[in-house]
């Protein structure tokens, strides 16, 4: 699958500066692996990492630390189309077997054009065995002038058969100020209003990413954070059994269930607002609390609700998020559960 646009600049790659200057330094000195291993949280870089140091490394003027980003090599990358950029992203919930088995394919024959063929293998910790025992041969003993590059989630479980074969690279969650500077940098699309985010937004934002820029563009874009603040301000003024707490219910779970596989997200959010609100009961300033985009709704929860009633809510969710692992209806989840947030 080939990437659409591809940053080739590893300078435009927010933090992870010790992989980038790794990774320079490993080309300058002609000590490069055969096989990398990108290893940390989902959306701080990997990828666009992998894809920047494959045009780093066939750039025709590349300085020390960069590609140069307009030469022809430059250029190909940046469409997404060089013949020897092989990107395989899972088809699915994972990468195939026969993804790997047609890339071994492409790997008989020699690079078309570059002077070292990239492939790059997306969330390898999703792979099943078999898909990964085909790729091992690969890894081991790579074709001339091709280099592999695997990314992985730091929490997802690696074969140690992959791990003894690549060179591992740690990658970072970014600082929590490097992350709303990103946000309230980002380039807008012309015309897209909804891409504009204010101060307060960046910052609940970034408080809640954990140092993914990736997770905070998650949350910005699926409009989560906005579902969120709805749900909470909608339901807090609603007593249980009011005619229009059913109506409400109803017509949050419907659109609560449109996010469906960013449901858990949805519920990850609601939780840190039943946390904050916790620790607000417990004494904490107002300062010190993440949901900050629900700051004027603090005064009346806090009437509402008491401790236990709290600590009650956060078992509705966990409840909820079980459900949903066993497949339960998503729409029929959040009923129940915003009855219970009540
Ligand atoms: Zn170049």
């Amino acid at each position: 699958m080939p990437p659409s646009q591809t940053q080739t600049s590893l300078h435009s790659i927010i933090g992870q500066e010790k992989a980038k200057l790794f990774l320079t330094r490993a080309v300058r000195a002609g000590k490069m692996s055969h096989a990398y291993l990108f290893r940390g949280p989902a959306g701080i870089g990997k990828r666009s990492t992998a894809l920047a140091f494959a045009a780093y490394l066939n750039c025709l003027n590349r300085t020390d630390d960069d590609a140069c980003g307009t030469c022809r090599q430059c250029r190909k990358f940046a469409s997404g189309n060089h013949p020897d950029l092989l990107l395989i992203e899972p088809d699915g919930s994972a990468i195939k077997i026969d993804q790997i088995r047609s890339l071994k394919k492409d790997l008989l024959f020699p690079p078309l054009e570059a002077q070292c063929r990239v492939v790059v293998l997306t969330s390898i910790h999703t792979m099943r065995r078999e898909a990964t025992n085909s790729l091992l041969k690969t890894l081991e003993e790579p074709p001339d002038n091709t280099v592999l590059i695997l990314t992985a989630d730091a929490a997802g479980e690696i074969l140690p058969t992959i791990r003894s074969r690549c060179q591992t690279i740690p990658f970072y969650p970014l600082p929590y100020n490097q992350v709303i500077n990103y946000l309230l940098s980002r380039p807008k699309r012309a015309g897209r209003a909804a891409d504009s985010i204010s101060v307060t937004e960046a910052e609940t934002l970034a408080a809640i990413a954990e140092g993914s820029i990736g997770r905070a563009m998650l949350f910005k874009e699926k409009d989560i954070l906005a579902l969120r603040h709805e749900i909470v301000t909608r339901l807090l003024p609603l007593q249980p059994g009011e005619p229009e707490a059913v109506d409400t219910v109803f017509s949050l779970a419907e659109q609560a269930a449109k996010l469906e596989n960013h449901l858990p997200e949805l519920f990850i959010l609601l939780k840190i607002w039943l946390r904050d609100l916790i620790l607000l009961a417990n004494g904490m300033p107002e300062t010190s609390l993440i949901s900050r985009d629900l700051a004027t709704s603090l005064a009346l929860a806090g009437q509402r609700f008491n401790l236990q009633q709290l600590k009650d809510q956060l078992h509705h969710i966990d409840r909820a998020e079980k459900q949903l692992k066993r497949n339960c209806n998503r729409g029929l989840v959040c009923e129940v559960l915003f009855f219970g947030l009540l």
